[in-house]
């Protein structure tokens, strides 16, 4: 067995195979591996199948708006098995006062809907005369002195729809790196959009109107993505699975890995694991780590079907702030969204459950999750107290959060890698969570491999927040 490889690629989720994929097409005579620890790729995404139901373990799509994750579509042909749906036919509610709100998708829409009172939407507003907020902020914090107190339920939606997070402990500076610096540049976040949109309506033409995403997944559930990405690496010669590495160490000629099925060695080491996994196996050979380990929100979701005859709200589904107290974060309406993810005559919903904030939850016994999950959502969408069909998922892998100490953990990786040119790091948690941001920096780590360009170090994207 050939153990001596220009690259090897630690991790074969996501991240790993798009490396494995890109420096493929790039280079094809490179040798290279990817050393996976369980007995199969594809890391966090897991559909699952059961009496007709499709459901996801991990993720459940990604927007369609980012240009690599779409060349990834096309190079492999999944393009041809997306399914998807567009934000702008497919609303989200935010749960306030028991009562579903809808969000428009548009800034417009959202400016004219009654979602907070006039004078606090001049207090909004006045965002363009509020100095930068100092220090490193949470979330919540930085909202409250930009834009006001009305606004934090909303805000605290979509940290618990994006991250299962607790925006009281994310920071800004951490999970929207983007529209700080904007803050920074321009003195008011909104100074800063409203320049950004002119320069890009001036860019395409005055007219052109800007397009919504479209939240994207397969026919066949979300492990199309790693199927499709592995099929053409061969366990034995570029895909070791069942091996766990377990200890890294610098050599004249790169690195050398042990792991359970022996030493490894090369010129390049991509670690595309997890960031926990990561700083553990870095903590090998580095004993000046800023952080030992980042915490991690843990999910579950209880997968709940009913007969055609129940009817749900039309959208994507709805998000519930901690301010409602409610057991559940929110329910995806999964039959709204794709087709076929339900036997013929019914549809499903999945509801999710712990995040954060609530680990005490995921400690229930299945039965009573699911008997608390079904009480909490069936009072808000009138639905019966007999599913025809209930399942409790649980993934493997919990959500990195980008907390206190986040942004100087990732100065140290930058000075790290900047001193390493032949130490690669992506992978869960270190620049984002999405799907979309895996698959960026995963191109840009087989890009400095396979041409040797600089590493990374884009300025911050500005994401738009979509419900
Ligand atoms: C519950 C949940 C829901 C999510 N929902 C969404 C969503 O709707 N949209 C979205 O965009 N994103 C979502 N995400 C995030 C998205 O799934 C991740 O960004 C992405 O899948 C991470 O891929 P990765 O390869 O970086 O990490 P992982 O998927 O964690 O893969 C890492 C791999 O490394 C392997 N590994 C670990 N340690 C070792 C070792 N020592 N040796 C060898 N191999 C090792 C693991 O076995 C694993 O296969 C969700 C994540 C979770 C957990």
């Amino acid at each position: 067995m050939n153990t001596h490889f220009h690259t090897l690629i630690v991790g074969g989720g996501l991240s790993g195979l798009v490396v494995a994929h890109k420096l493929r097409l790039r280079r094809p005579g490179l040798s290279f591996a990817v050393l996976e620890k369980s007995r199969r790729t594809g890391g966090v995404i897991t559909t699952h199948r059961d009496k007709g139901y499709l459901s996801e373990i991990g993720p459940h799509g990604f927007l369609d708006n980012c240009a690599e994750s779409r060349a990834i579509l096309a190079e492999t042909g999944l393009d041809q098995e997306v399914v998807s749906a567009p934000l702008k036919e497919f609303v989200r509610y935010v749960l306030l006062h028991d009562r579903l709100n809808l969000i428009p998708q548009t800034p417009g829409k959202i400016i004219r809907a009654p979602l907070i009172p006039w004078r606090a939407k001049l207090r909004v507003l006045a965002e363009l005369w509020q100095p930068p907020l100092d220090g490193e902020p949470t979330v919540a914090k930085w909202v409250q002195h930009r834009f006001g107190p009305a606004l934090l339920p909303y805000v605290d939606a979509v940290y618990t729809g994006t991250y299962a997070g607790d925006f009281d402990r994310l920071t800004i500076d951490s999970v929207m790196p983007g529209v700080r610096l904007l803050e920074k540049q321009y003195g008011s976040v909104l100074r800063g959009l409203f320049a950004r949109l002119r320069a890009r309506r001036k860019e395409r033409g005055s007219g052109a109107a800007l397009s919504m995403p479209a939240m994207t997944s397969f026919a066949d559930g979300m492990t199309r993505l790693p199927e499709k990405l592995g099929e053409k690496l061969v366990e034995g010669h570029d895909l070791f699975l069942g091996t766990t590495v377990n200890h890294l160490a610098r050599t004249s000629g790169g690195w050398r890995l042990d792991t359970d099925r022996g030493p490894f060695t090369a010129a390049h080491l991509v670690l595309a694991t997890p960031i926990n996994t990561a700083l553990r196996l870095l903590g090998s050979f580095h004993d000046d780590l800023p952080l030992c380990q980042v915490d991690c929100a843990w999910l579950a979701s209880v997968v709940l079907g009913f007969p055609d005859s129940v009817t749900l709200p039309p959208g994507f589904g709805y998000l519930a702030p901690e301010v409602e107290q409610r057991f559940a974060l929110g329910a995806l309406f999964t039959s709204n969204m794709f087709p076929g993810r339900a036997p013929a005559g019914h549809r499903v919903i999945e509801v999710l459950v712990g995040g954060r904030r609530h680990p005490e939850r995921l400690e229930l016994d299945d039965d009573t999750l699911a008997a608390r999950a079904l009480a909490d959502v069936a009072a808000i969408l009138h639905l019966p107290r007999r599913p025809a069909y209930c399942t409790v998922l649980r993934p493997e892998g919990g959500i990195p959060q980008l907390e206190r100490h986040y942004p100087r953990l990732r100065r140290w990786r930058d000075s790290l890698l900047a001193g390493n040119h032949r130490l690669h790091l992506c992978g869960f948690g270190w620049d984002g969570i999405g799907i979309n941001d895996m698959v960026k920096h995963a191109c840009q780590v087989a890009e400095a491999i396979a041409g040797g360009a600089d590493k990374d170090n884009a300025s911050p994207e500005v994401k738009a927040i979509y419900f």
